[in-house]
């Protein structure tokens, strides 16, 4: 049995989703008339109680989009080391934005109104202009922890005083609510942009959306387009999203609970050095020195586990809809018996 734990992307949609898939009323989405794209997307803008939506084909190209129509050239972003938007976006900020960066060194990615605060560039020809902060929730390189409204809600008045755009990479928004218990709705107010992935935990094919107000989301149309983004029969996909919008958002408690026991089962192995807190689907964890991860990550495919190398030293599993009961069994007994020959 094949434990694919590198990433939560790797799912297959279900039958049910396949069914509505292949039942999609479609049209042109160029052109604007795909029926079920324009519902997938006004579901999502009044899911967050915010105004539109942009159907994309990826959480990088919904960030990219997101940052290049908040700023212009020359202009600078703030955003933690381990973010996505700058670590595996291609170096998108500086090539599609002209932008530059600030970079905060976060508690596991997460930024504080201080860290923000103290990274404002002053009012100084010598320096670029603060324009916009963007924050990750889960944090992947965190090891998927996540933010509370409250600690958002302070980086926000901050952003409010400065005069800051407010962009939230919400790859993995939906096993942070599902943790805290927070709504969507409370996520509206507090961002001038949110990206959403609906191929993470939420299991489609394809997908995310940029949610923001009319006038940005018209904005972001153009720049998706420019990039080559447009898409004409897409209302397949948007079925995918639609249903799992639907039916994939409260099972992502099982990814949780099921992560925490592989956090457990993972502490207790000689080789390891530690484990990340387990917030919620991804666990990261540090082997001893002298063992690299590109070699464990071998050892553990021996074994018919896949995970990916996430530093010299760190290994990263994903919980997901494709991971069960019987596979977290089968992945037990393979931890028990040892992953580095003892000999
Ligand atoms: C996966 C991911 C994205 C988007 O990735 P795509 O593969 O481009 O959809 C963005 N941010 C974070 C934190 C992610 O984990």
């Amino acid at each position: 049995m094949l434990i694919d734990l590198r990433s939560d992307t790797v799912t297959k949609p279900t039958p049910a989703m396949r069914e509505a898939m292949f039942n999609a009323e479609v049209g042109d989405d160029v052109l604007g008339d795909d029926p079920t794209v324009l519902a997938l997307e006004e579901k999502t803008a009044r899911l967050f109680g915010m105004e539109a939506a942009l159907f994309c084909t990826s959480g990088t190209l919904t960030n990219q989009l997101a940052i290049r129509t908040h700023t212009r050239p020359g202009d600078d972003v703030i955003c933690d080391q381990l973010s996505h938007v700058y670590l595996y976006e291609g170096g998108g900020i500086a090539v599609n934005a002209l932008a530059s960066v600030s970079l905060v060194q976060g508690e596991r990615g997460k930024l504080t109104p201080e860290l923000v605060r103290e990274h404002i560039q002053p009012d100084d020809i010598h320096k670029p202009i603060t324009r916009l902060v963007c924050l990750e929730n889960t944090v992947n390189k965190g090891g998927g922890c996540y933010y509370t409204v409250p600690e958002i809600a302070a980086i926000r008045q901050v952003c409010d005083e400065y005069g800051l755009k407010l962009h939230l990479d919400g790859a993995r928004l939906f096993n942070a609510l599902i943790e805290t218990g927070e709504t969507p709705e409370s996520y509206g107010p507090l961002f001038d942009s949110i990206s959403i992935c609906l191929s993470k935990g939420l299991g489609c094919p394809v997908g995310s959306l940029l949610v923001g107000k009319t006038d940005f989301i018209k904005q972001a149309r153009r720049f998706r387009k420019l990039m080559g983004g447009g898409w004409r029969q897409a209302g397949s996909l948007a079925a995918a999203g639609i249903y799992a919008l639907d039916h994939h958002i409260n099972r992502l408690k099982l990814d949780h609970s099921r992560a925490r026991k592989i956090g457990q089962l993972i502490g207790q192995l000689p080789e390891v050095k530690a484990v990340f807190p387990v917030e919620t689907n991804i666990v990261i964890f540090q082997l001893s020195e002298n063992i690299l991860a590109t070699d464990y990550v071998e050892l553990l495919a021996q074994k018919g586990i896949l995970a990916v190398t996430f530093g010299k030293h760190l290994v990263r599993f994903v919980t997901h809809l494709d991971f069960t009961d019987e596979q977290l069994l089968s992945l037990e007994e393979k931890l028990k018996e040892g992953i580095v020959s003892r000999s």
